[in-house]
């Protein structure tokens, strides 16, 4: 699961990750992509606008040499100025004036629009902003541009020169023209695609002036003076100019260039080269702006990026969150009882790992386990069970402190964990609690009561571990039960008998191979003192164990342990083969008691084998009586009855042990069909000397006379208890003031003794 949750933030990161990649290279490419059309759109530019430049200058060059030479051969100034007006007049935005000079700088004729300059007699060698031009165009076959200058209010105009030589080549004039130079203005402005913070140069390569400059505006002074030598050094090596280059290279070719401006700005431009009129043309944008422009372009992908990852991040929180709410569900479905939603087993399991560091105070760990619970699933079904357990679930619940914590271990078992602060508090607490889960239940109408043991460990007294307090805590809850008392605190001689009792079991494997193994008989007489019958008791005697284990000691383990089934047969075998060869030696017929287990009683098959070793030994099935407890009830109620029915059909006797020490219930009593009542030392021991324990004898003789069954009392060690009994109502005694269990040669001696005689 936690691979899971890892895998899924694991997933969620590569995609981040890829679509972080794919964000920055879409980026990058459409950075790129954008270079490219910009670089595209100003080449294109600047190569029309350069075709338009060049071809209206050639167009001008041409008309200037055809009419210069008509007007110069004349040499009328008034014809000259009539045919320049009316030259003027075919394209008045264009031109603002034409003139014919002679080669000393005097003026031939001008049009209408420079008649001043005339009347003024100015000589063009003389002026500053024409001398260098006219001078230049005297040595040139083709057309000058001049200095870009304000002759009148009109605006800013471009001059270009043409030296007129007649058909031997000889200068005979200079022809002038002048254009607005806002014409410019009018080619760069046709194109609406034009960024409006372009800015347009263009630069005359031999004396580095400006001719024109979109940036200019209305200030015209610009044009008075070269550009700055090193800006135009560094002008060209930015667009790759070599030492050796000549300007043949870049004529007609535009070259992209990126430029880092006197101010610290940059520049995105591209410029061309017109070798013929000598000039560089340069269109530049703010590379801020491009910058810009991509910023927006990328921002959408930003944009779109944020919005996907967002969704992508819900999406996978989604399915996190439904992940992590079921591995919490089945965590806590793994960590809990479904039936009571009780922490389960495996909580205090974990509890147990944690216990790492156990906690610096005291601890009380109590083990509670109800008694007889199979009898209510037996008796009113699992479904009432269930209630009922969820009932002892809820008392407990409410029964102890909030931090106090509960677990079910399964069936009818609960652990509590709890400060510890004395013997007494927590005595008293745990008696509260199992009057209160001993309280009477009702379920469907039908109302019981069910008892509870409790065993109670203390940490760090009777433990350190989790599972040595487990072990004390069950160890002293077995003991609460045997001494049938609600609370027992574990003590460290109770450790001793767990321990003991694992030696037996371990030694009692090999008991009956081994032989050590027998019975002893101890004989039953009627209350006018002649002998009836015998109870068959068993024995074992082991080296490793100290010599003989009392069957009270090493029954119990063998049931849990699931030897009976063995032992059992045994002792039936032995003991009907001894007495029935007896019986036959003898010429006797006496009953014989035999004591069966709980288990022993129930396992399967336990009938016919009766059946089959009766049948072996020959004795008479009406001289057996088998001895059960009550403890019998705790099983499947509906299968003992059909079982003792059975039994009782084939004559066999049923001898109800102990009686009045267990739970049976009277009624219970009633339906089974019991022969005899065996009335508890217990009581015996007391009758004489205890109220309660006579009247107790006296109304379990009264049922049982009552039901039709035979009385016998056990344990009688006196006259006078034998004389209470028999005054009592009592039918027959088994004590060792008649006479203590006897092995079967001492049997025979007594009957030789007693009754054959
Ligand atoms: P139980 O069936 O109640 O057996 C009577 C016990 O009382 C026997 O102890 C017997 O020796 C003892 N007893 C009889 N008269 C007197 C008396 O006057 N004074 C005293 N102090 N004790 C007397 P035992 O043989 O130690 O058996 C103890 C218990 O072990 C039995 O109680 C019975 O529950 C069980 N047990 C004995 N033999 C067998 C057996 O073969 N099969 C099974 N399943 N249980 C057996
Ligand atoms: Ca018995
Ligand atoms: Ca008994």
């Amino acid at each position: 699961m936690a691979l899971l949750k890892r895998n899924i933030w694991l997933i969620y990161y590569l995609i981040l990750a890829t679509s972080v990649l794919l964000l920055v290279v879409s980026s990058i490419s459409r950075w790129h992509d954008m270079e490219d059309t910009y670089r595209m759109r100003q080449t294109s530019l600047i190569e029309q606008w350069y075709g338009n430049i060049n071809s209206l200058l050639v167009q001008q060059e041409t008309i200037m040499d055809v009419v210069g030479r008509k007007v110069a051969e004349k040499a009328d100034p008034d014809a000259m100025q009539k045919e320049f007006d009316r030259l003027e007049a075919m394209n008045p935005d264009l031109f603002a004036g034409f003139g014919l000079t002679w080669p000393n700088g005097e003026i031939a004729g001008v049009s209408s629009s420079l008649k001043e300059a005339m009347q003024m007699r100015l000589n063009l060698t003389q002026l500053d902003a024409a001398r260098d031009s006219f001078l230049y165009s005297m040595m040139q076959e083709k057309m000058v541009i001049g200095r870009a200058y304000q002759p009148t209010s009109a605006g800013m105009v471009v001059p270009l020169r043409k030296a007129i030589r007649n058909d031997n080549g000889d200068l005979i004039a200079i022809m002038s023209g002048a254009f607005w130079l806002d014409t410019f203005r009018g080619i760069f402005t046709c194109d609406r695609s034009l960024p409006e913070c372009a800015d347009i140069k263009i630069i005359r390569s031999r004396d580095h002036y400006l001719l024109f400059d979109s940036d200019a505006g209305d200030d015209p002074d610009i044009y008075h003076y070269p550009m700055d030598e090193r800006a135009y050094q560094r002008f060209l090596s930015t667009l790759g100019w070599g030492v050796n280059d000549g300007y043949q290279a870049f004529s007609g070719v535009p070259v992209s260039y990126l430029r880092e401006a006197a101010d610290g700005t940059r520049k995105m431009g591209v410029a061309i080269y017109d070798e013929r009129y000598e000039f560089w043309l340069a269109l530049e944008v703010d590379f801020s702006r491009f910058i810009a422009q991509v910023r927006n372009n990328v921002m959408v992908y930003i944009a779109s990026f944020i919005v996907f990852n967002i969704c992508l991040y819900l999406l996978f929180r989604l399915i996190y969150n439904s992940e992590e709410k079921r591995r919490l569900e089945l965590l806590y479905q793994a960590n809990h009882d479904t039936l009571t939603g009780l922490p389960n087993r495996n909580s205090l399991q974990q509890l147990y790992d944690r216990w790492r560091e156990p906690p610096g105070y005291p601890l009380a760990l109590q083990f509670i386990d109800m008694n007889n619970f199979k009898g209510v699933n037996d008796s009113f079904g699992h479904e009432c069970g269930d209630r009922v357990l969820r009932e002892i679930a809820r008392r407990i619940k409410n029964n102890i402190e909030e931090r106090d914590q509960v677990f079910r271990l399964g069936g009818d078992e609960f652990v509590i964990i709890s400060r510890y602060y004395s013997e007494k508090a927590t005595l008293d607490d745990a008696r509260h609690l199992v009057a209160a889960i001993t309280d009477t239940y009702s379920v469907d109408g039908r109302n019981f009561m069910l008892g509870a043991s409790m065993g109670i460990a203390r940490f760090p007294k009777d433990g350190r571990s989790l599972d040595q307090l487990l072990r004390s805590a069950d160890i002293s809850m077995y003991e609460a039960k045997r001494q049938r008392i609600p609370v027992c605190f574990f003590e460290d001689h109770m450790q001793d008998v767990y321990l003991r009792n694992i030696a037996i079991e371990h030694l009692l494997r090999t008991a009956v191979v081994n032989d050590e193994i027998f019975m002893m008989y101890q004989p039953q007489v009627a209350n006018d003192g002649s002998f009836t019958g015998v109870e068959c008791l068993v024995r074992w005697e082991n080296e490793a164990m100290g010599g003989m284990v009392p069957p009270d000691q090493f029954i119990p383990v063998a049931e849990q342990a699931g030897l009976m089934p063995d032992i059992g047969s045994f002792i039936l075998q032995r003991s009907l083969s001894e007495l029935s060869e007896l019986q036959k030696n003898m010429d006797l017929a006496f009953s014989v008691s035999i004591n069966i287990s709980v288990r022993q009683f129930l396992h399967e098959g336990f009938l016919p084998a009766l059946l089959l070793e009766i049948k072996r030994s020959g004795m008479n099935h009406v001289l057996i009586v088998l001895e059960i407890t009550e403890s019998i009830f705790i099983e499947d109620m509906q299968q003992i009855i059909q079982l003792i029915s059975a039994i009782h059909e084939k004559g066999i006797r049923i001898s109800m042990d102990d009686f009045g020490t267990g739970y049976s219930s009277l009624s219970l009593l009633h339906k089974l069909p019991v022969d005899e009542l065996k009335i508890d030392k217990s009581f015996v021991d007391h009758i004489l000397d205890d109220a309660s324990a006579r009247q107790m004898v006296q109304s379990i003789i009264a049922i049982g006379k009552n039901q039709g069954m035979t009385l016998l009392a056990e344990g009688v060690e006196n006259e006078q208890q034998a004389q209470l009994l028999r005054e009592s109502g009592c039918d027959s005694f088994q004590g060792y003031y008649f006479s203590r269990p006897l092995m079967i040669d001492d049997l025979k001696d007594y009957l030789q003794d007693k009754v054959v005689s």
